[in-house]
């Protein structure tokens, strides 16, 4: 058996032209665009190709982007000065700051400054709240991609054995919760896990969200079980001094017993900025008091 490769790249191109689709509707009754501001301290380099891919990305989609690069010393107050002023300004539907934040800066304390209804990434604890009890707010953008993918690959989730790998609050819990709404039979595995591999192998549906290369095997699985492999490891390459991504997943041992999985790259990783667009152009719409487009 050879699984399916669930395309995340192009159901993120999907969804990237709905959100563009929907940006002129509400310029129509708004005189605006949704606005998305990220906001990115320090030069770490990394950080810098996500803010600039997100950038390009709100652009592309007809949106308004607001960078604002602070440098590395910015103390805390500076940048809750700014988060503060992004909270006030009406042409900017959602906040971004750009994690990791330089060591002078507890990352906790400048999320819970971010207006909840601008808190596109989710990670408010409101918005953490919100979705604990099933009520409308921001969740945050890989997940929900990963929801996304799921509820295209199967429709129905109601029912099903799901087991998420992974417990932190950027990916693991939220999954959970998510698959939880879905109906799911929802399983939290993590590093004190006892046999780890006879849990997953419980799992119609398998979410790995661990940062360890390849750690979940083929025999893990559940014949015909779905895997979602939200992992972005870098190892090293076939040639010298080249390196490659590989996920949480061995994608060759897992495409042999599951019946459908997500490369890495070009799965979990493009929805992340779809969904980061989709929650800006919800933001704009529901602070406008505009129906969101679904
Ligand atoms: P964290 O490091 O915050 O969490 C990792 C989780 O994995 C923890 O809950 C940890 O358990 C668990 N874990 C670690 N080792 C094991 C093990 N041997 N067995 C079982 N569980 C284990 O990572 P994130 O959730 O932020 O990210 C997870 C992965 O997803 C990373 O590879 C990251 O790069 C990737 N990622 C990808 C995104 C995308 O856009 N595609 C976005 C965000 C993340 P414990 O809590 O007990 O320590």
């Amino acid at each position: 058996m050879s699984a399916d490769r669930i395309d995340g790249k192009a159901f993120a191109a999907g969804l990237r032209e709905r959100l563009a689709a929907a940006v002129p509707p509400f310029q129509a009754k708004t005189g605006r665009v949704p606005g998305l501001a990220v906001v990115l301290v320090g030069e770490d380099p990394a950080s810098a190709v996500y803010v600039r891919s997100k950038g390009k990305a709100t652009i592309e989609a007809g949106m308004a982007s607001f960078e604002h690069k602070l440098p590395a010393d910015t103390s805390q107050a500076d940048l809750l000065a700014v988060v503060e002023r992004l909270n006030r300004d009406d042409a900017v539907d959602g906040i971004l700051v750009q994690l990791p934040l330089p060591k002078q800066i507890d990352e906790q304390t400048v999320i819970a400054a971010i207006d909840p209804d601008k808190d596109v990434d989710g990670f408010h604890v409101a918005n953490a709240g919100r979705l604990a009890v099933g009520q409308q707010g921001f969740v945050p953008c890989t997940p929900l991609g990963c929801l996304m993918l799921l509820k295209d690959k199967l429709g129905n989730l109601s029912g099903k054995e799901a087991v998420v790998i992974g417990r932190s609050n950027i990916v693991g819990k939220p999954m959970a919760q998510l698959l939880l709404g879905e109906n799911c039979t929802v399983t939290i595995a993590h590093s004190r896990t006892a046999d780890l591999p006879a849990v997953v192998r419980r799992a119609d549906i398998v979410v790995a969200a661990v940062g360890r290369p390849e750690m979940v095997k083929g025999d893990w699985l559940k014949a015909g079980a779905v895997v979602i492999d939200v992992g972005i490891n870098r190892v090293p390459g076939a040639e010298e001094g080249k390196t490659k991504l590989v996920g949480d997943v061995d994608y060759a041992s897992a495409a042999e017993v599951a019946s459908a999985i997500t490369p890495v790259p070009g799965g979990v990783g493009p929805m992340t900025i779809a969904v980061l667009l989709r929650n800006t152009v919800v933001a704009a719409y529901r602070r406008a008091g505009l129906p969101a487009p679904e």
